[in-house]
């Protein structure tokens, strides 16, 4: 059976705990284990069945949720749910993968879910996979299967806070035990916030000041209780492969990272065995260029789906550090960048409206283009400036980029040349990172485009100079953009300045092979720098709230100072880019004026909204 349409849970379970509707416990105040237990009165008269529901948290190990389901059970039903919506091929994308999720998501989450299958069996168990919704699904299998503890890792996105909050209304109302622990953090942002004097705090120094230290992981259970081979009617399938999803004839390279547990555990142990990277580890120095051996860790993607366990990697790092005198420090060391993490997840948890310029308290007003045709180039890689697009590319193909080069990409899109929305490049990195993480995404783009948590807007990434201090022979560049592999070194990051016989003999000529620069970055930046400027001031003389007519206004007036002058086609092979102040960038077109939605709104019951400025 396919489980389609909401099925109510067996009544017959409230009556067989009719304590438990009674027991109205905030579930995400409380961690691990001190949820409340079945009775044991029931514990006596009836065998415990627990659902545990996979959505992120991909592991055995340090899974709270996973432990307790198996605690006293005579079966665990380890469920995971494969939402169609997120994996259908989309064919008018831009890339292939689905309307919401690139290919390599895709891939990296279905080889999670088979080493969370074989990890399971290893144990005498295995993992049920639904095709469905799972605001449907999961009500309909607690009734099928007369569970009664239904079992899931808390999971602060509004998304998901949302739909738990619907299926654990349900489940209480039926006498279902819900246990929701959390343990896809360090730390739990209520408890974080509720520190604070309820109010989240917005720099990273007032958060470390606050936090103290995390619990230890937990053990994986030693006993995993099966499931029973009749699942009554219930129809599981095997992972499926991404042929069966319908991507067929993939050409383009895949992400050299696979997706799973056991890989994230070796991968977590490989980056912790050299104990003088470990304590010498400072972001940013890496080289964002590095991409054969990365400079950073590259378990981003492990911890977004869970695979890895926060807990064990900062329990691991802590004891790395704790074998040497000298270690670096936080913001820049590694245990640094797990507090980041931390940090963007507490700001995304108390910040109404944080994945949205409207409506969030945190966000500065800036009168952005929506301007598809840059955006398009810029996610495309047809930018012109060789490391924009090696970069963008690397994120198309392997779903991944170095740290730096997400800087430089997400600066270049909007304050620093083309003054584009950073919603709009946050969206197409959550559609290609494998390691796409809604807090830790929003909280950056905002950061980039100096929307939020930084301010120095003047100071911009070069798209010339950057790449080039960390690799002047473009060995990136000609690794991802193959097509300008023969152009010497020294015209690698500026190929339009290359005389038409270099461009001959490299068998590239630019404006024909390779795009010339869609902006011409000295006057681009200049102007961004001017309209940020002039954003900031309306910023401050609104005390950090201009009304939607006042950005409005100053769009106009940016728009009458800047106008938009289309450039003429201009490509001819060995014409360095001539575009003048007005050619800077060809299109401006208004800011969207959608008021922030009630539904995404933050329900601020148990902290307040924070109203300061830090
Ligand atoms: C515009 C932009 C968008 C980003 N979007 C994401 C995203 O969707 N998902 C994501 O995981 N990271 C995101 N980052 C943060 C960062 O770039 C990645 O976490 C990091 O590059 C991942 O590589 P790593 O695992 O090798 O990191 P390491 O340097 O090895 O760090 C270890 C872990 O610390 C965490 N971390 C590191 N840097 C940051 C940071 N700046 N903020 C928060 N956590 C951090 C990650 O979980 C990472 O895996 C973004 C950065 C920028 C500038």
């Amino acid at each position: 059976m396919v489980v389609e349409g909401r099925i109510f849970v067996q009544s017959f379970l409230g009556k067989l705990f009719p304590s438990s509707n009674q027991q109205s416990v905030n579930f995400a105040r409380r961690r691990n284990f001190s949820v409340h237990c079945i009775s044991e009165k029931a514990n006596k008269t009836m065998e415990k069945k627990s659902l545990m529901w996979f959505r992120k948290g991909l592991r055995l190990h340090d899974n709270p949720a996973l432990l307790r389901a198996c605690q006293g059970a005579s079966h665990v039903y380890p469920v995971f749910v494969l939402d169609p919506f997120y994996l259908a091929p989309d064919p008018t994308a831009p890339s292939p993968g689905s309307t919401r999720v690139g290919v390599n998501r895709i891939r990296f989450l279905l080889q999670s879910l088979e080493n969370l299958d074989e990890n399971l069996r290893k144990h005498g168990s295995r993992l049920l996979l639904l095709h469905g919704n799972p605001t449907t699904v999961i009500p309909a299998l607690l009734s099928k299967w007369h569970i009664n503890e239904l079992c899931y890792e808390f999971d602060t996105e509004p998304y998901a806070q949302d739909r738990d909050a619907d299926i654990k209304k349900l489940a209480t109302k039926e006498g279902v035990e819900v246990f929701s622990p959390v343990s896809h953090t360090l730390f739990n942002p209520v408890d974080t916030i509720q520190k604070n004097g309820g109010n989240t705090p917005l720099t990273y120094q007032a958060f470390c000041k606050i936090v103290g230290k995390p619990p230890p992981p937990v053990d994986a259970p030693s006993h995993i209780p099966c499931p029973p081979e009749d699942l009554n009617n219930v129809e599981v399938v095997a992972v499926p492969t991404l042929e069966e999803l319908g991507y067929i004839n993939l050409v383009e390279e895949f992400s050299p990272h696979p997706g799973g547990e056991t890989e994230a555990l070796r991968r977590l142990d490989d980056s912790l065995a050299d104990q003088k990277w470990v304590c010498d580890f400072e972001k940013p120095k890496g080289n964002p260029t590095a991409f054969i051996k990365p400079a950073t860790t590259v378990l981003s993607p492990y911890l977004k789906f869970g695979c890895l366990s926060c807990r064990l990697f900062y329990q691991k790092l802590l004891a790395v550090y704790s074998r040497s005198k000298k270690y670096s420090k936080p913001p820049v060391s590694l245990e640094g960048q797990l507090l980041w993490r931390e940090f963007f997840y507490t700001a995304g948890y108390g910040t109404p409206n944080f994945d949205r310029m409207y409506g969030n308290p945190i966000c500065k007003q800036i009168p952005w283009k929506d301007d598809d045709q840059l955006l398009a180039a810029w996610r495309d890689g047809r930018t012109g400036h060789p490391w924009i697009d090696a970069a963008m590319v690397q994120l198309r193909k392997w779903g991944w980029m170095h740290h730096l080069a997400r800087h430089a990409v997400a600066c270049y899109l909007t304050r620093g040349d083309l003054f584009v929305y950073w919603e709009k490049g946050r969206d197409v990195f959550d559609r290609l990172l494998i390691d796409a993480d809604w807090a830790i995404n929003n909280g950056n783009w905002m950061w980039l485009s100096a929307s939020a948590f930084f301010h120095q807007y003047h100071r911009i990434y070069s798209p010339i100079t950057f790449g080039k201090k960390y690799d002047p022979d473009g060995l990136y560049v000609k690794h991802f953009l193959p097509v300008l592999k023969d152009m010497p070194k020294q015209y690698i990051y500026e190929p339009w300045t290359a005389p038409l016989a270099v461009q001959k003999k490299a068998n590239c000529i630019i404006g024909v092979d390779y795009p010339r620069p869609i902006v011409d970055h000295a006057i681009a930046n200049k102007e961004c720098r001017e309209r940020m400027g002039q954003a900031y001031a309306l910023n401050k003389e609104t005390g950090g709230h201009p009304k939607q007519e006042q950005v409005d206004a100053l769009n106009d007036r940016l728009e009458a100072q800047f106008p938009v002058v289309e450039s003429e086609s201009d490509n001819a092979p060995s014409a360095p880019p001539k575009q003048s102040p007005k050619k800077a960038v060809k299109k401006v077109s208004r800011s969207p004026k959608e008021e922030p939605s009630g539904k995404r709104q933050r329900k601020l019951t148990d902290y307040k909204t924070p109203t300061k400025k830090k």
